[in-house]
């Protein structure tokens, strides 16, 4: 497993390393310090735990998965990501009677 670290995102909550210390680290001003790299077999539960708990997806989680199993804990997704999600937009999603003749 491998992670990505999309540094410019982040906003310095420190979540990550409070939910996964042994994975990720922070800099003196509180700002994700970890390269992107290969996460030994034995993190990887901490390494998503930690990159679930990053409120700005700065964390990217990167498997092969034909070649190991799934994961205990998933990846959140984002709501952003879900079109028929309206409630983030204020908007109603949409329903059979609104197609047009
Ligand atoms: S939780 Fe996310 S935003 Fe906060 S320090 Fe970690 S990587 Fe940066």
């Amino acid at each position: 497993m491998k992670i990505i670290i999309e540094r410019e995102k982040c906003q310095g909550h420190g979540r990550c390393a409070a939910l996964a210390e042994g994975v990720y680290s922070l800099d003196e001003e509180g700002y994700i310090e970890t390269q992107s790299g290969d996460v030994p077999p034995d993190r990887e539960r901490e390494a998503y735990e930690g990159a679930r708990g990053c409120p700005e997806r700065v964390i990217v989680i990167e498997k092969n998965l034909m070649n190991e199993d799934p994961p205990d804990v998933l990846p959140m997704v984002s709501a952003s990501c879900d079109p028929y999600d309206g409630a983030a937009l204020g908007q109603t999603p949409p329903t059979g009677s609104d197609e047009m003749d």
